[in-house]
């Protein structure tokens, strides 16, 4: 798949529910309406859709919400996912804030998934559920060392904010170094009303670089995975840096991903309301009738977002936990 700017496409990003069991502040409002649950594409759905998109040369999804571990019956998902690595399909990967990891890691890994990313913005347990208005510090550590037991290579995800967590960071890259984990910091992005006040608590990376190479040292890595960061190598700890700026470092250029909300919807860029809807053209249109859509789609592909922290309210209505991060 290529859209109208020459960039291809072939890693899918599939938000599996708008559910939660947190409420990040920067995330979400405490008082949530989330979609009715018979919006959502069912399994088999998110099946054949996936499988046509495979078709279509993807070759990476990544699971994400919402919490993608909080619907019912996720594990099958993966596996019936796990089912296409090797033909054509690569990588099935999730995104997840760590509090099912417990459970659920060992079946993750036994249904074919290598990596999780893991969400987590602070090692002090009050800040933590502070700021994600829930007291699950706890089930997340020991999320996170359920997936390390389990095989599961694991990057940290935080998203760096000033004033809240940027005293911080550099505990959170120690921490990781020490146990193997990589580190991606992410800036916050205006999606969504939520409590954060994003002008006062945006922070450029490039000035948390700066400040975290006062102790450690960081070498520009090659690394890529299919997301955006961009990663150094910590020489220090052997692990790696990732930096996630869609606000200060424009990134869209190299975009090869869309995104797919659990009812259906997909979404050319988190940054843009353009999509196609896709949930009744799967239950009755066939594959020619999703192939136009998705060509649809791909033609007005924007060429990036147009996030803007100046501008004191959100860029869209729609929250990150839609469309999935
Ligand atoms: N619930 C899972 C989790 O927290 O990892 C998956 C969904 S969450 C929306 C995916 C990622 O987006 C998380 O790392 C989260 O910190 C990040 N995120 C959420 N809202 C954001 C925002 N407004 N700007 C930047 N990152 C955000
Ligand atoms: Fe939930 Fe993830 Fe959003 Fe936090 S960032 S509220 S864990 S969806």
């Amino acid at each position: 798949m290529r859209d109208a700017h020459g960039r291809r496409i072939d890693y899918i990003r599939l938000s599996v529910t708008d559910r939660c069991n947190l409420r990040c502040t920067y995330c979400m409002a405490e008082e949530m309406e989330f979609l009715p649950r018979r919006d959502l594409l069912t399994f088999e759905e998110i099946e054949t859709l996936a499988r046509h998109l495979v078709g279509r040369g993807v070759k990476r999804i990544r699971l994400t919400g919402g919490e993608p571990l909080v619907r019912k019956g996720i594990v099958e998902l993966v596996e019936k996912l796990g089912a296409m690595l090797g033909h054509g399909l690569e990588e099935v990967t999730l995104t997840t804030n760590g509090t099912r990891l417990p459970d659920m890691a060992e079946q993750l890994f036994a249904a074919g998934v290598r990596r999780v990313n893991v969400s987590l913005d602070t090692l002090d347990p009050a800040r933590f559920a502070r700021l994600t208005r829930r007291d699950a510090f706890e089930q997340v550590m020991q999320g996170i060392e359920a997936a390390r037991s389990a095989g599961l290579a694991i990057r940290v995800n935080a998203v760096a904010m000033r004033g809240v967590n940027d005293d911080e960071l550099g505990d959170l890259l120690a921490w990781c170094g020490e146990r193997g984990y990589d580190l991606a910091l992410i800036e916050a992005m205006p999606l969504g009303d939520v409590a954060v006040d994003r002008r006062q608590a945006h922070l450029p990376l490039d000035e948390v670089r700066r400040s975290l190479e006062q102790t450690f040292t960081l070498l520009p890595s090659l690394h890529r995975t299919a997301g955006p960061a961009r990663y150094f190598d910590v020489a220090e700890t052997g692990t790696r840096l990732g930096m996630i700026t869609p606000l200060s470092d424009n990134f869209c250029a190299a975009c090869n991903r869309i995104r797919i909300a659990a009812t259906g919807t997909v979404y050319g860029c988190l940054g843009h309301d353009q999509k196609v809807e896709l949930r009744d053209i799967i239950r009755t249109g066939g594959p020619e009738a999703l192939d136009d859509a998705l060509d649809r789609l791909l033609a007005g592909k924007p060429a990036r977002h147009d996030f803007d922290i100046e501008r004191n309210e959100p860029a869209l209505a729609r929250h990150m936990s839609v469309t999935g991060g």
